[in-house]
Parts: structure tokens; sequence; C-alpha cells
């Protein structure tokens, strides 16, 4: 039994993992952070002061039951803690791993205010990789199988916190993915120094340990069609993703040389994994001068994916200053350790070259009003211009709901920029304008956050489950 310690926050500092040296660390795939040893975790949970009305439950999006694992953690009681922490979360894991801690849970601790916020990314993903390590899988004795069977298009968050609801209620989920490994782009999108790809395998092997069945390289729309799963299945859930590129509308785009960001990182996973089609797919950018556009996490994702592939150099521009970058303060850091040169308040206006790229123009701002969101507006400071030379522009700019085609056919509605309408706050929740189809994740709130598509796909199944009427 550990020894109480109210002012542990003060005599033991907040104490993240430790990293691999950006020397070592900009030459290979793997994930950056170590893990906590036992006391060290210990320690560091122990730093808690189980606030009455904790803020960081209320900050996380699937409302973790953070300050009772913590404790749970601080007793050297893992197997409880992961029984805990899956009762709110189906990936927390890689929650741990690639949440925006800075702005989420970590953001609201007491403790930020001065002393360091608890290490709760850090600790979640130790309670999960030392519980499966050590053989826990969820328990599934009590579930009693109803019978019922729902078809899951999409093997992303939502979808697998989706399945994860219903096979815990004795609901059979199928999901379908067009990619050969689950994960959406957790596999296919964030890189292997954010999450490597065996914890996906691993958690593929408890979700099927559960019950839940993938049908994998299948494209609904394709291979299998909607009507038919609409009329096997009782239930239908989407969860498919936004996979629209966001375009600058500035001359040169076009341009040889120019790529957008998620090909880029597919290309360099698929060739990572093994999975990679023909090699004319993977974008080679060493011995390049590269100038990533954006600032959020695919850029930061690029910029790390361009200095590991030995870019001669790698510049960032970002129209607004550090402080308004929309990525994890976290990954920024770490992008400048590993030697990406970040170039805050430049907006681009032209893509230069003849045949293909050899530089981009880009004007000065400085931060001026707040728009609609309550973020001030960049303004373009006249006489700015600069070129910066290039032999690569990679564009990350974010994504918009790009839903099939085919999805009007079945009465789903779509809102005016493109997401599925499909809500919570109705009697069954996330239910889309057809009521046996239900959808969550990036195509309804349009591109967010993995930690958030847990949230609507395991929401999403809640309401399944009162359509369904067990
Ligand atoms: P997705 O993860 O996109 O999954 C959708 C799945 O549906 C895909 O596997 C797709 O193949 C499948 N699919 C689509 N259509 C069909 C069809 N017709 N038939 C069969 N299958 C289909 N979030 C964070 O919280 N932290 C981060 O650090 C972070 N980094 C990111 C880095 C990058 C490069 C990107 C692009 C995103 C990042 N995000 C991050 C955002 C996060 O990955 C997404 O918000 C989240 O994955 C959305 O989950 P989803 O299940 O809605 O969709
Ligand atoms: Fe924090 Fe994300 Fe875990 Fe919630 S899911 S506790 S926001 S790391």
């Amino acid at each position: 039994e550990r020894k109480n310690n109210d002012f542990q926050f003060i005599d033991v500092g907040r104490q993240e993992p430790g990293k691999v040296a950006a020397e070592k660390r900009k030459v290979e795939f793997a994930e950056i952070y170590h893990s906590y040893e036992k006391t060290e975790a210990e320690d560091q949970s122990h730093r808690c002061l189980e606030c009455g009305n904790p803020y960081c439950e209320w900050k996380c999006p699937v409302h973790n039951y953070i300050p009772n694992w913590l404790k749970l953690v601080s007793e050297g009681n893992i197997i409880e803690a992961a029984e805990l922490s899956h009762q709110t979360n189906s990936l927390p894991e890689v929650c741990g791993r690639v949440c925006p801690q800075d702005r989420l849970c970590e953001g609201a601790c007491t403790l930020n205010d001065g002393f360091g916020a608890v290490t709760i990314g850090a600790t979640e993903k130790y309670i999960t990789d030392t519980a499966l390590a050590m053989g826990w899988r969820p328990d599934m004795s009590k579930v009693k199988d109803t019978g019922k069977r729902v078809a899951i298009i999409g093997a992303g968050p939502a979808g697998i916190g989706c399945a994860d609801i219903l096979s815990r209620a004795g609901v059979k989920p199928v999901v379908f993915d067009r990619h050969p490994q689950i994960g959406g782009l957790l596999t296919f999108g964030i890189p292997e120094f954010k999450l490597e790809k065996e914890v996906m395998e691993t958690r593929r092997e408890v979700l099927e340990g559960m019950g839940v069945e993938f049908v994998l390289n299948t494209e609904v729309g394709k291979d299998v069609q909607m009507a038919d799963l609409i009329a096997e299945y009782d239930a239908v859930f989407l969860g498919m993703g936004t996979y629209k590129y966001m375009k600058g509308g500035f001359p040169g785009e076009e341009l040889p040389g120019v790529y957008d960001a998620l090909p880029y990182l597919i290309a360099n996973v698929n060739r990572n994994l093994g999975f990679e089609k023909s090699a004319d797919d993977f974008i080679d950018l060493s011995g390049k001068r590269v100038v990533v556009l954006g600032g959020g996490d695919t850029a930061m994702d690029c910029n790390r994916t361009a200095i590991r592939q030995a870019a001669t150099s790698v510049q960032c521009a970002y129209r607004r200053d550090e402080a308004n970058m929309p990525g994890s303060k976290k990954e920024v850091q770490n992008a400048k350790e590993e030697g990406v040169e970040f170039l805050f308040n430049r907006q681009p206006i032209e893509i230069v070259g003849d045949d293909k790229v050899e530089g981009i123009k880009v004007v000065s701002t400085e931060l001026g009003e707040a728009d609609e969101n309550g973020r001030r507006r960049p303004v373009v400071i006249e006489g700015s211009e600069e070129i910066l030379p290039a032999d690569a522009v990679l564009v990350a700019f974010g994504f918009q709901p790009n839903p099939p085609e085919w999805l009007a056919e079945f009465d789903v509605q779509i809102n005016s920029w493109g997401g599925v309408i499909a809500e919570e706050q109705q009697q069954c929740k996330f239910q889309t304008t057809n009521p046996k189809i239900f959808a969550g994740g990036d195509m309804v709130r349009g591109s967010d956050l993995v930690v958030t598509a847990i949230w609507e796909g395991r929401q999403a199944a809640e309401g399944i489950l009162d359509f369904l009427e067990v």
C-alpha cells in the first residue's frame, strides 16, 4: 500500500516519459516516447489532487474517470484501472498517445496552475499497454447474444467506438473497410512516430476476441452494396471520415512537386507497412528543400515525415502566430527539436516555377480583429512579399466532408458544408434522416480528433440500441 502524501504534487514534479534523442529519432519511423516504469507511473499518478468535481473529466471528450484510474495506478492496481478506463474509452492506448492533452484533460488539470498538470495522457497509455501485455482482455462472460447484427462502414475510431459498445451489449458488429488494416487514419494517416502500427494490430485482436468481425479490403458502394447491407442487417452505422483536401486557391497549386498532405503520408505508411501497390505511389522527398503549408496536426506529421525521409531542409509556413496554431503544442515542440524551421505569420499567395515547383511566394501577416469563432484574423502587411526557394510543397490545409453520392438514394441528408446530418440531442442519438442508418465521427462533425470520433461512435451505438430496443 502506497504511503499517502497529500503534497506529492509539490514533492514530485510533473515528469513526462523520456524521449528518444532527436538525432536518433529523426531517421526512424518509430514512437519517440518511452513508456513509464511502474514506479514512475505510480509517483506521477499520485500527484492527482482528486478534485471533488474534476475539470479534467469534463474537458475529456469521452469523460474518462481520470482521478479514479489515477488512484488505482498509484496503488499499483493496473487491471482494475484498465477495466475502468475501458468503461468510457474504446481506444485508451491511442488517445494516451495522440490526444492534444494540453488543450483537453491536462489543460484543465487544477495543477496546471503553476505546478504542472498530472501526466494524464502518458498514464492512460501506460494502463492499457501494461494491462494488455499482462494478458488482460475485456470480460465478455456476462454478455447475452441478442441475435441482432449491425453493419459498420469504416474501421476508424468512430466505427471502432460503435463496435465496442454494440459487442458489449450482445449485438454483433460487422465492420467493413476498404483498407487492408483497421484504424482508418490511425493506420493510414497518423505516422508511426506518434502511433506505432502494432498498437492497432493488438487492438484488432482484442476486438475480434470480443466478437467484432472485420471485412477488410472491401469498399461499400463498389465491392458491397449499401442496399444489401440495409436489407441484411438490423441497422447500419456510417463512420467513413472526411477525405476531400482543402485547396489554397492560389496560382501554381497544380505544378509538379506540389502534393496534398494525406496521399503523401499514406504513401509513406504503405511503404513502411508493405502495403504499397506500385512504387510510383511513393513520394520521396530525400535531398529536397521542402515547404509545408499549414499549422495543424497533419502539417506537423508532414514536417516530421519529410525530415525522416532526409529532406535537405523543411520549413513550415503558417499564417498566424505560434500561440494560435491549431496543432498540439507537444508535437510542434517535437518538430522543432527534429530540425523543422517554423515561419510564423506567413501566408502563401503563389507557388512559383516554370514546369515544376521552384519556390513559394509568401506575404507576412499580423493578427487583426477576431473572427466569428473568436480567432484573430491574419491581416497582410503591405510590401512584405518574399519567395521561399523549394523543390517540393506539401499542402496541409485540412479536410472537408465528402460523403458518397449514393447516400442520397437512401434518404440520408447532408448539411450545407457536406456533413451528414446526425445529432446527439434526439431520441436515438446520432440517427440520420433514415431511421435505420446512424453516423458519427469526421463525416458528421468535419475533421476533428480521434477522441471525438470515438465518443460519437459510442454514442451512436447507444442510439442504435435504443432503436433496436435491446
Ligand atoms: P477515419 O479515421 O477517417 O476512418 C474512416 C474509415 O472509413 C477509413 O478507414 C476509410 O477507409 C473507411 N471508408 C470510407 N469510405 C468507405 C467505403 N465506402 N467503404 C469502406 N470503407 C470506407 N487526431 C488526434 O486526435 N490527434 C492527432 O494527433 C491527429 N493527427 C492526425 C494526423 C493526420 C495526418 C490526420 C489526417 C488526422 C489526424 N487526426 C488526429 C484526426 C483524426 O485522425 C480523425 O479525426 C479521426 O481519425 C476520425 O475518425 P473517423 O472514424 O471519423 O474517420
Ligand atoms: Fe485526455 Fe484524451 Fe485521455 Fe480524455 S481521452 S483523458 S482527453 S488523453
